[in-house]
């Protein structure tokens, strides 16, 4: 009871305040939601559907989470399909809550998987991509929270300051290794955006979803391919199932580099905890790798 009184004093006092808002908003996956709360800073409250190690690709919503977006202020998506089962969520929650799509205007690669021309998601591995991404969740926090549109600005511009610090070093640390050495093996087909920035070429046994799997004929070829090449840096990924790379490595006779944080952020305690950090932790090891090539 006196914790009740204890919540309803601090709401009437809230309510007395006009700078006190927050905002709830729910990103469906946690590179997402670390973009957010870097921006939002104390006034969002975020939470994220998908948590940290999780698979966007295949994730099943709960009950629960029709609840979190029901009672959201503001909605933040990847958009270009990343999330197949964002659009029902959003439908059965009756949510009235914006939705920001923060790959809103990026320079979108196209490429063809199962005969089928799709769009490749995964944009936030290009980090001019997550500038852009920055940007529009700014839009969406300023638009849905405009007393506190000061405060995101200054939040939103030394953030992108930082990210544009970021891209610089990734460029500076690609730049050690020769062009032909640039070779890299992962699970899925995640890092063509990383790819195209970069001049790193990425080969994958299964396509841009990790729904797809992997056939047959596509992994000998790529066995073979690893072995004339003698491509040295082949990786897991903190998100999928490790099997298909482990039996690629097996085959191949080249020695798995480590694992890249993908889709998904680390916990609060591991090495990729924000989508900084899961820059700095995956190209030394993309960098070390690609040297032994
Ligand atoms: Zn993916």
């Amino acid at each position: 009871m006196i914790k009740r009184l204890a919540v309803l004093a601090f709401f009437v006092l809230a309510a007395g305040s006009a700078q006190a808002k927050t905002l709830h908003v729910v990103a469906s996956f946690t590179i997402l939601g670390d973009l957010v709360r870097q921006i939002g800073g104390e006034h969002v409250v975020v939470t994220t559907l998908v948590g940290p190690e999780g698979d966007a690709h295949v994730y099943e919503p709960t009950p629960n989470d029709v609840r979190t977006m029901a009672a959201a202020d503001l909605v933040v998506i990847n958009g270009l399909h990343m999330e197949g089962w964002i659009e029902r969520l959003i439908k059965a929650s009756s949510t009235k809550a914006p939705v920001v799509v923060a790959s809103k205007g990026i320079k979108t690669r196209a490429m063809v998987e199962d005969r089928k021309t799709v769009t490749d998601p995964h944009g936030w591995q290009d980090v001019a991509n997550g500038i852009t991404y920055g940007a529009n969740i700014a839009d969406g926090l300023v638009a849905a929270d405009p007393e506190d549109g000061d405060y995101f600005r200054a939040r939103t511009e030394s953030y992108l300051a930082a990210l544009a610090d970021l891209d610089r070093w990734v460029r500076a640390q690609i730049a050690l290794i020769p062009a032909e050495k640039r070779r890299v093996i992962t699970s899925h087909d995640a890092f063509g955006y990383f790819g195209r920035a970069y001049g790193v070429t990425f080969l994958a046994p299964q396509g841009i979803s990790t729904e797809a799997e992997a056939k047959p004929a596509e992994l000998g070829k790529l066995i073979r391919q690893v072995r004339q090449t003698h491509v040295k840096a082949i990786f897991l990924e903190n998100m999928s199932d490790p099997r298909l790379v482990e039996e690629l490595a097996r085959e191949s006779g080249a020695v798995v580099g480590g694992t890249l944080y993908v889709d998904a952020l680390s916990a609060e305690n591991g090495p990729a905890a924000s989508y900084i950090q899961m820059f700095q932790h995956n190209v030394p090891m993309l960098v070390e790798a690609m040297l032994k090539n």
